[in-house]
């Protein structure tokens, strides 16, 4: 199945500040906010402001950004004080269990994780 990248998702709403959300960090390329659903004491979303999937970031022009969403993913992991380690997770498609087509890192920390995830 096609995966809808091109519709409108609740990330464009949270970019747009709609609708509110608790922002961690922002500048032109990135946003970070905590998730709604945390899965962990912390739990940290990091998204681009350019909407895409993991998928459709395939050009040369793309390591930019997603050198970069590992970055201040991994800053953020820092300042909040995860310095006994921390899960960083990217869902892709229907199998992956993506739920919103943007992509997004989750950052997840504060308790002991397992694996292999389920
Ligand atoms: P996915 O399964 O696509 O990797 O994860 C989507 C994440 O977005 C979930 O962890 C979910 O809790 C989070 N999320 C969905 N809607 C909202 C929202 O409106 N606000 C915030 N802060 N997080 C959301």
């Amino acid at each position: 199945a096609a995966i809808p990248f091109d519709s409108p998702t609740i990330f464009d709403k949270i970019i747009s500040r709609e609708i509110p959300h608790h922002v961690v960090y922002e500048d032109d390329k990135v946003l970070e906010f905590r998730d709604i659903r945390p899965q962990g004491p912390i739990h940290i979303l990091v998204i681009p402001k350019v909407k895409d999937g993991l998928t459709g970031l395939s050009k040369e022009s793309h390591i930019d950004i997603l050198g970069r969403l590992l970055i201040v993913a991994k800053l953020v992991a820092k300042q909040e004080g995860l310095d006994d380690g921390f899960r960083i997770v990217i869902n892709d498609g229907p199998q992956g269990c993506q739920a919103v087509y943007h992509i997004h890192v989750h950052v997840i920390g504060g308790r002991q994780m397992n694996w292999p995830p389920g």
